[in-house]
This record gives C-alpha cells, structure tokens and sequence, in this order.
C-alpha cells in the first residue's frame, strides 16, 4: 500500500471510514435490492377467446384498505356509514374482493409497478428518479392494443415511456403544480374547497367523460374505443394528498373516498351507455400502497402494505355466500364476513388484467392468476394458469443460462432438474388439459409456478453467501483496523507524544515496527489475495462496487498483520497497568451495552430501562464525589428520570397544542433563567463586557424562543382551522430559523468561551427551531435531554477530579490549528504559563484507559435516545411530516425530508457538543473518545447485518433492513457531528479543575 502516507492520522482514519461505509451501504442494495429483470423471454398469451374487450383500472393513491371497507360515524347524525356505498353494493351483488398486499417500499412507482407490470421492482429504482426507467420492462398496457392514462405526472410517463410503440399510451395529465398539497394558502379565498385535494379525481374523472364526448366528433378516437384489448387507466391522486396533509382518519380523507366511490359509479354508467351494455367490460379497483396514520408511506407497516382490490364486470366471479373464506382480524368490523375476501399479491393483478383481455401476460410478471376471480369456463382457466406458469418458467429458464454463463461452476437450483425439468413439465400439464383434467392441470401449474418463483428467488440470492462473508469481513476489518489504531495512538503510555489529531509526534521504538521486507511480503500477499478475487469477480461479470467490498476487508486485515506487535504491545501495556479483569471486564461490558443498543431498536422501551438504572449512578459514585456534590447528583436523577418517560411514549404521537405550549413555556423559562444567571458565574474578571455581551445574546435569545412560542401556536390553530398558512408566520419562521441556527457559528465560535456559557448558548439556539417544528411533546423532550447532558458533564468532570488519573506530566496538546492543524510547536516548556491561565489553546493530556469505556458508550446511548426519544426506527414514516407544514406547504419531498432531518438532527448537535468538551475535561487527546465510539458501532451494525431478514412477512424484511442502513448512517452522522462540534466547541476555554494534579502543576 505504497500510496497510503506511512504514518495514519485521525483525518485520513475518517475519510476511509466514510468511503468504507458509504461503500458498505450499498451493499444491501447489491445484496438484497438487485433487479430482478431478466431480457429475451418469448411472449405468451391464450389463445382461446377472452371474456373482456376492455378493461378499467382505477388505482386510488394511498387508500389502504381498512379505511374503504370500514363504516364511519357520519359527522352530522353519527350514525356508521360506508363512505364507499357503490363498491359495497359490487362486493355485496356481482364482483369479488380482497386485500391486495403490497411489498416495500410502499410507494407510487413500485406500487404502480407491481400492478401494471406484475413485478416487484427494487428499491434502487426509486433512488434513481420516479419517472425515468432505470431497467425498461414489459407491462399491461404496452401489451394493449391501446390504452388512456388519466392522472398525475409522476406516474403515467413512465408506462409510456417503455412502450414498445410510443403511440400507443395515451397520457392526459394535469400539470405538476396541481399536486401542490398546501393547506389552502392559494385557493383560501375560496372558501370551501381549500385545502381538498379530492379535486385531482374529480379532474380524472372530468377528463374521462370529456374523452367520451370528444369521440362523437372523432371518428378516428370512436374507432379506437371500440377495439379490443384496450385498458382505460383512471389514476387518483386526491386520497394520497389529503391523507400527507390532513391524515387518514381526516374528514377530508374520508370525504375522498366517497368521491372517488361516486366517481367510478359515473365511469360505469357512462361506460355501460358508451357500449351498449354489451358486457365486455372488467373493471378492476385497488391502490397502490396505504396510508399510516400519521399521514405518510414508504416502509412496511401493515397500514401501507394493506390496500384493497374490488373487480367486476366481464368475466369477474360473482359474490360467494355459500363458504365465505378468507375472513380474519383485520376484516372483522368490515360487516363483510358473508362474502367471501380473496387476498391477492399486489404483482397478481397484472395477470388477471392480461389474462382478462387476452393479451400477452407482461414478460417480467412474477404474479400469479388469482383463479378465484375469475368467472370463466373451466378450459379457459386451465389455460390461463398453464400460460401464467409458461410465463414464469420462461423467465426461469432465461434467468439460470444467464447465470449458468458466469460461473465458473454452477449449481442448478434442484427444484427443477430431472423429472421436475420445464419440458417435463411442460408436457406434462399439456397432457392433462388435453384430457380435460382442468382441476388437475390447475393444481400442477401451482406447484410448478411455485418451484419456479422458488428457483427464480434461488439465483436472485445465489451469490449472498460469498457477498456476506466478504461484507462481514469488511465490518469485521474495520474494527479491528480502527481500534488498532485508536490503541497505538491514543492508549500511548509515557512514551507516547502526540500532535494534533492523534499523529504520533515521536517515531516509536523500532523493535515495534514491521520490516521492510515484512511490509512488502505482506502488500504481494494482499495483491495476490485481491488479484484471485479480481479475476473470479470479472467471470462472474461482477459490477465495479464488488471490487471495492472485496478490496476494504483486504487492506484493512492486512494493516492489522503488519501492526499487530504494536497491537499487542499496547495491549499488554493495558493489561499491565489495569489488570486483566479490569481491562476484560470494561471490554465484555461495552460489548453488552452495544448489544442493548441493538435491541433498544426492536424495543424503545429499554432505553428508558437503561435511564432508570443511570438515575441510580450517583449512590455507586466514590464517596469523595458524593460529599459535595448533591445538587448536581439529584439533577442527573431526575432530568434522567424525565427523559425516560419519551423512549415509553407511543410514537404514533397527533398534534398538540398544550404540549407544543407547554414544551415553548419551559423553554422560554430556561432561557430566563440562563440570562440571569449563566453568564455571571462564567465570566471572566479580565474581561468585563463579555458578561454583558453574553447577557444580552441570550436576552435575544430567550426572546425568539418566546416568539416561536407564539407564532407556532398560531400557526397551529390557522392550519387546523383550515385558513392555510399565515404569510407573516411563515416568514418570520423562517427568519428565526436562520437567525437563531447562526448564531452559535458567529457568536463566540471563535473565542475561547466558557464551556457553561457556550453549552447553553448551543442549548438555546437550537430551542427555537425544535419549537417551530414541533407537533407535541418535543420540545419537553429537548430541554430534559439536555438537562440530562449538562449533568453529565459535570458529573464526569468532578468524578475524574476525584480520580487518580492525571495527564502526563510532559504531555501538551495544542489546538489552535482546528482540524487540519499543523503540529504546533508548543512544548513542555510552555505548560506552567499556559495551565495557571487557564488558556484554551493549550492542556495537557493522557491516554485512554478502560475507564474511558464508560464516557464512551454514554455517548453511544445518548446518540440513540436523541433519535429514537421523538420516534421510531421501525417506521422512519413516524417522524410526522406534520410539522414541516409551518414552513412549507408546496409538497416537494425532498425540500420537506431536509427539514424533518434538521429536527432529527438538532438533538445530535448538543449530545456530540457536550461529548467534545467532555474529552477536553478529562485531558483526553480530541477526538479520542469519539473515534473510539466510531470504531465501535459498528459492532451494532454487524448486528444487523445478520438480522437482515430474507424471509418472513415484507415487515420484518424491510424494517431489518432500514435498520441496518440506520445503524450504518449512525457511524456517517458520527463523522459528521465529529466535524461539527469542532466548529462549535472546538475551543471553548475548559478551566481547570479545581482538585487534581492541573493545580499542581501551576
Ligand atoms: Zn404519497
């Protein structure tokens, strides 16, 4: 590794930390999320005459089933009504229904997808853009003879755009702007339908009727309309927009579904006039994915995944009253239970529309005929079923020689060899229609189409093994690699002498070192290693990220070879000074915390477990600490206590009002109460006007605290009044956004502050914008963290006061070149004057020891009580959306998702601020700690790597996966606040302490 500088520093340890995780995130997506698409597969289609000409397609965005199939109290009389009275009277008298379970994510394109297309598309396509095509594929309606879109922009091009004949989907859209989901800032003029998205459909099925009309004086358009196979498309956008921005158990929701109700009974009529009555049309309802019930989608909650499927119309099976099936739980209050509820996989719906208009089944459909409702003769379904298996098959078939062509050997998935082989099963099945065994012919079709989904998923997942292991040792690798160095640098001992950022200023004994001809055996070796994985990668036609899984674990583990006496040494140094059981002990006890970590991710509640236990600490402290400390021992119980009550809440939490208050009031208090007494005790009796400044900062802020008090309130009763957003509000929100968020960049960044002082000008700064983003109980939550984090602090400074440990009598740490200093030139000479001053820019230092363990993992947990005290990793979809609504109303999710992550992210500015000084109060060299808390999490990660689940319901799949990519994430934003606070507090003056060898040494 000729390239790399001969000595590693901590920033050149980070940037391969970022590049190694961003590289490993995208494993999971190589891993789990690789497109299924496989080209060249021959068309299939039945030959015997289809029961439809035409077909309809509503697909109602964002409706989940509960919520159509349910009764609601009606708000005047509240007696229970269906607000879907003319698909209740369908279900009860000529179609049939079922849930239609979707995968992840649950969203638009993929939901879309999956009915259109029959197949699942990965989730890499949603990154890539909504409208473009990452992979063209084959779909229902470019199989049409022709077909009218109706709809948004977001959905209907990329059906089009696909099409093999251009012409051959038509797309009537409403322009982008139409979407715009504000609370009625622009048609609040208009009283009543401000704010109501419904209008959407009302345009889908306007325009539908104007098609109608249009094809009177159209001879070309009325010729059109009566061929066969041709699929009208109603796309309705209005459910998913008012459930974002009034929520699903809104009256404006609900309100919606009966219009979309009323508007497929005019499509019908209209369409049964159109043709005469001539019962050749099927009609098929559904949607693409739910709605939870804080009005947002995406992940695997049940409330997404559960959308409903009604069909009618041309050969669709009637109501069956005689064994009604299917029923359970979720369709108990539903008055159904007499009608039988046929459950489907959303990807099914695409055969049902091919098989019902006799066109080919789309090439990429992994669906299956739900025969159940189908109302057909026996032969008919027998060969609709025989040409859905064909038409897995021959993906199957297509997918295993692609496979068969890159590997160096193959292993055939046995399911389908020998006498389950596709051509004898082919033949097979053909014998038994022949026969007119049709039942019979059924039944092996569903066999075989399992065995063949079977085998499709075994070459999907054949290459997981060796991807697995290759990422685990990565994981693994990186671990060791940054530890290895965390323990050479920083674990030093009293021949250790170390420059900024942890460099090394004095070489080590060379006894130490590796040799040369040990490095360079090591680096063939490396090469050699890598250049086999090279050449089995470019067989398999691997892509390029591949190169870079396998090159980490390599570089990584080959490090930690050539390090590992200087490994070993500071280990045995460790041990020596500790004792085995002390430095075992601290080891397996951070190795359980992180584990509870990792359950705290299953079960929030743990956390608030973890906090009552840590109330306690104050009675096992050393009896030194306990005499003089009380107050601040019982503000470290209690402000514990008070945060443990967040991580037990619920966190499916709705607006309110008295809490954002009551969260402003408290706030606006604490600020009060800073004013007054903050900057007296931190003041510096050289420098007069600095209290006074500081005084007045915190006046201003207080004051803007107490404004977005106000204004949120406000804003609040405006937009549940349904009048929009104020304009002013809006504006002065946005003032106080970056007014507030700069302050603690430009005032005082650059001076030496008192620690206390700058903790709480970060602690206020940031309390405005809690506030205006809040929707509940938030903002309590953000002052008894923080209460909880001052503690702490100053808990940890009065234990290590009391402690024997002390810096190295001839250690000086200079900081005043930042991140990317120069070694300063400081020296030992310098230590006298610098210490009795109490200077910021230099203190002396000591190296890590087991102890350090404990400030370590504090951190880790508090890293996740600030994500997951406002919400759940389950459901990132739990972070409302709600509260973005004081800012914005235009709905651009990525606009909207930068400042729901500002919220996220703002608790994570104070936990890695307070940490920062933390380091400095127990001489720890910068960043130590941090790196060591880096160096670690991935051990959570690793964690989740192997919970990653294949298989089980798409729940417990998807929410395994997000929290993987959250674990992973948590090691960037570590990078990233590692950064941040060096800004922040990177040189707030730390005094020092009162007891201890810092006096000493004045
Ligand atoms: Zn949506």
């Amino acid at each position: 590794m000729a390239w790399l500088p001969s000595k590693l520093t901590s920033a050149l340890l980070l940037i391969i930390g970022v590049l190694f995780h961003v590289t490993y995130i995208c494993s999971i997506f190589d891993i789990y999320f690789t497109s299924p698409l496989v080209h060249g597969m021959g068309q299939h289609r039945v030959e015997a005459p289809a029961p439809a000409k035409r077909l309809v397609l509503f697909v109602a965005d964002g409706l989940r089933a509960d919520k159509l199939y349910q009764f609601h109290p009606d708000p005047e009389t509240n007696e229970l009504t269906t607000k879907a009275p003319f698909l209740r009277n369908i279900i009860e008298k000529e179609g049939s229904w079922g849930v239609s379970h979707t995968r992840v994510p649950t969203e638009s394109r993929p939901g879309h997808v999956a009915i259109i297309a029959g197949f699942y598309e990965d989730v890499s396509a949603v990154t890539k853009g909504w409208q473009m095509n990452p992979v063209n594929f084959d779909s229902v309606f470019n199989q049409s003879e022709h077909t009218w879109s109706f709809g948004s922009p977001d959905i209907l091009p990329m059906f089009a755009h696909g099409a093999s004949d251009p012409d051959r989907i038509d797309t009537i859209m409403y322009p982008a702007e139409y979407e715009d989901f504000g609370a009625g800032r622009r048609t609040s003029t208009d009283t009543k339908q401000s704010g109501d998205a419904s209008a959407l459909d009302t345009w889908v099925f306007d325009h539908f009727t104007e098609m109608l009309e249009k094809s009177k004086t159209d001879p070309a358009l009325h010729k059109k309309l009566h061929s066969d196979k041709i699929i009208f498309f109603l796309h309705l956008l209005g459910l998913d927009t008012n459930g974002h921005s009034h929520l699903p158990t809104s009256e404006f929701y609900l309100n919606n579904i009966r219009i979309v109700d009323d508007g497929i009974k005019k499509v019908t009529e209209q369409l049964s006039a159109f043709y005469n009555n001539d019962g050749k049309t099927s009609y098929i309802f559904t949607a693409d994915h739910g709605m939870g019930n804080r009005g947002a989608h995406g992940d695997g909650h049940p409330d997404n995944t559960r959308t409903p499927i009604v069909a009618w119309g041309a050969g669709i099976q009637g109501p069956n009253k005689v064994n009604p099936q299917g029923h359970d739980e979720f369709s108990a209050d539903w008055r159904l239970n007499e009608y039988s509820r046929n459950d489907v996989k959303q990807a099914d719906i695409a055969p049902l529309m091919a098989s019902l208009i006799g066109t080919h089944y789309p090439v990429n459909s992994v669906g299956e005929l739900p025969l159940p409702y189908l109302d057909t003769p026996d032969s008919f379904r027998a060969a609709s079923t025989f040409t859905n298996t064909l038409q897995i098959l021959e993906q199957y078939h297509v997918k295993q020689e692609l496979k068969r062509r890159t590997e160096i050997y193959f292993r055939p998935f046995p399911g389908l060899t020998g006498e389950h082989s596709p051509e004898a099963v082919k033949a097979q099945v053909q014998a038994l229609i022949d026969a007119g065994k049709y039942e019979e012919a059924e039944a092996e079709c569903a066999i075989v189409r399992n065995l063949c989904l079977e085998g499709l998923r075994y070459l999907q997942t054949y290459d997981w093994l060796f991807l697995r292991s290759v990422i685990s040792a990565g994981y693994l690798g990186w671990i060791a690699f940054s530890l290895n160095f965390i323990l050479r640098t920083f674990v030093g001992g009293q021949d250790s002498r170390l420059g900024p950022l942890g460099a090394p200023r004095t070489r080590r004994p060379i006894a130490n070192a590796a040799s040369a001809q040990e490095k360079q055996a090591v680096n063939i070796l490396s090469a050699i290693v890598f250049a086999i994985f090279a050449i089995i990668l470019t067989i398999k036609q691997s892509p390029a990220l591949y190169y870079a899984y396998v090159a980490f674990p390599i570089f990584f583990w080959s490090r930690v070879v050539l390090d590992r006496r200087e490994l070993i040494s500071a280990i045995a140094k460790t041990t020596q000074n500790y004792g085995w059981v002390k430095t075992i002990g601290s080891v397996l006890g951070y190795i359980v915390a992180l584990e509870i970590l990792v359950y705290s991710y299953f079960n929030r509640g743990i956390l608030s477990v973890c906090f009552m236990f840590l109330a306690l600490w104050p009675v096992f402290l050393p009896a030194a600490v306990q005499r003089n400390n009380t107050l601040l021992m019982a503000s470290w119980s209690l402000s514990c206590l008070g945060t443990s009550i967040f991580t037990l809440l619920p966190v499916e939490i709705g607006e309110d009002k008295m809490l954002i208050l009551a969260g402003g009031l408290i706030l606006t208090i604490c600020g009060f109460v800073s004013t007054v007494i903050v900057p007296g005790i931190t003041a510096d009796p050289q420098q007069p006007n600095a209290a006074v400044t500081a005084r007045n900062v915190m006046m201003f802020q207080t004051g803007l605290i107490a404004l977005s008090t106000v204004i949120v309130n406000d804003t609040v009763r405006s937009l549940a009044a349904h009048e929009g957003l104020p304009f002013l509000n809006q504006t002065l929100s946005w003032i106080i956004l970056f007014t507030t968020g700069s302050i603690p960049f430009v005032y005082g960044a650059r001076s030496n502050q008192h620690y206390l002082l700058r903790m709480v000008i970060i602690f206020l700064s940031f309390a405005p914008i809690f506030i205006l983003l809040s929707i509940s109980y938030e903002s309590i939550f953000y002052f008894c963290l923080s209460a909880t984090l001052l503690s702490w602090l100053m808990l940890e400074r009065k234990i290590y006061s009391a402690s024997e440990m002390q810096p190295l009598s001839d250690t000086l740490y200079s900081e005043k070149r930042g991140l990317t200093g120069a070694p300063s030139s400081s020296s030992a000479g310098s230590s006298s004057s610098s210490a009795a001053k109490g200077s910021a820019t230099d203190y002396p230092i000591r190296g890590l020891t087991p102890k350090d363990a404990r400030p370590a993992i504090f951190f880790l947990f508090f890293i996740n009580v600030a994500f997951f005290g406002t919400g759940n990793v389950a459901s990132l979809a739990s972070f409302s959306l709600q509260s973005v609504f004081r800012l914005t109303t235009v709905f651009s999710p990525f606009f909207m998702g930068a400042l729901l992550i500002v919220k996220i992210l703002i608790p994570f500015f104070l936990v890695s601020s307070v940490f920062r000084v933390l380091g400095r109060s127990l001489d720890l060299p910068p960043f130590s700690l941090f790196l060591l808390g880096l160096a670690t999490t991935d051990v959570m990660t690793l964690n989740f790597f192997y919970l990653v689940r294949d298989d089980g319901s798409w729940l417990e799949i998807g929410t395994s996966i997000s929290h993987f990519c959250i674990s992973s994430l948590m090691v960037l934003f570590t990078i990233l606040l590692f950064a941040l606070s060096d800004l922040l507090v990177g040189r707030v003056l730390v005094p020092a302490l009162g007891e201890g060898q810092r006096k000493k040494r004045s």
